[in-house]
């Protein structure tokens, strides 16, 4: 575990499903033997959460993790844009201060949290050469006509389509092969970091009903109905697509290192990547 934070930095923010506003502070972890870490540090004993895919509990329209101890004992959710910014600069190891039961959706994107990181710069814990493993052989993991798979390929590579019936997002792919992927965390803000999640007018009022997205306006997601995007301008004309390999990426984050592969999803979902990032776990150990 060779980098961490050169120092802490706060941020406020609202979560998504809760609407509950909370405090995380990113901590420079001077050992680096605990990885990437969440404290849950309004509850008693301050309970510590791995960022490790053996803590994932539900995986219902965002990524949550579980302590160690169980999840009557603490969790975190919607944990997937931080720690896919948090992999994408190269930070290995960090203690994440959170005050409540979900994380700040901040705009949607990684792009808050990408900004955070640089503000408190990344820097080296020891000087053991970080270690990318090569995926040696392909895993994958399908529900019905959706996908993901991880394939042995000479760079690092992510690859995502989706299909919706509502016009706006239609057929969308995205390929994105990072530049320094681990160190250079600029590469992974302007092509990925910076896309948005999104969500379909049609949905939303029965995700309220179910007491899901109490935290969700207009201004943290893309939102679309049949015709038109409700909330323009787009970042990027296929933002949504580009939003799903954010998420991969945290997600496989869960791993640890994401091994050197190419990772072709369709149709996906938090649940299948994280069952692809068990497996590769798995396959690791
Ligand atoms: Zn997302």
């Amino acid at each position: 575990m060779p980098t961490t934070l050169a120092s802490s930095v706060a941020c406020t923010g609202v979560g998504l499903h809760s609407g509950a506003e909370v405090k995380l502070t990113l901590v420079p972890e001077g050992e680096g033997d605990r990885g990437r870490y969440f404290v849950r540090t309004d509850l008693q004993d301050a309970v510590i959460i791995p960022a490790q895919v053996s803590q994932v509990g539900e995986t219902v329209l965002s990524t949550e993790l579980v302590s160690a101890a169980g999840a009557e004992q603490g969790t975190v959710r919607t944990v997937e844009h931080l720690l896919a910014a948090l992999v994408s600069h190269g930070v290995e190891a960090v203690r994440i201060e959170v005050d409540g039961p979900e994380l700040p959706l901040l705009d949607g994107s990684a792009q808050g949290w990408s900004q955070a990181i640089a503000t408190a710069g990344v820097t080296t814990i020891s000087s053991a050469p970080q270690h990318r493993p090569i995926l040696s052989e392909p895993h994958w993991i399908y529900d019905g006509d959706a996908f993901v798979a991880a394939l042995p390929s000479p760079t690092l590579r992510f690859s995502y389509g989706i299909e919706f019936k509502e016009a706006p997002i239609g057929k969308q792919w995205h390929s994105w092969t990072p530049v320094d992927f681990g160190a250079n965390g600029d590469d992974f803000l302007h092509a990925i970091g910076k896309a948005r999640t999104f969500g379909l007018a049609r949905q939303i009022e029965q995700l309220r009903q179910a007491g899901l997205i109490r935290g969700g306006t207009l201004e943290n997601a893309l939102v679309c109905d049949e015709e038109r995007w409700l909330n323009p301008p787009l970042r990027f004309e296929n933002e949504p697509v580009r939003h799903k390999i954010l998420d991969l990426v945290g997600d496989l984050s869960l791993i640890g290192t994401i091994p050197q592969a190419h990772y072709v999803a369709f149709k996906a979902s938090h649940r299948l990547h994280v069952a692809l990032a068990k497996a590769i776990a798995k396959r690791l150990q």
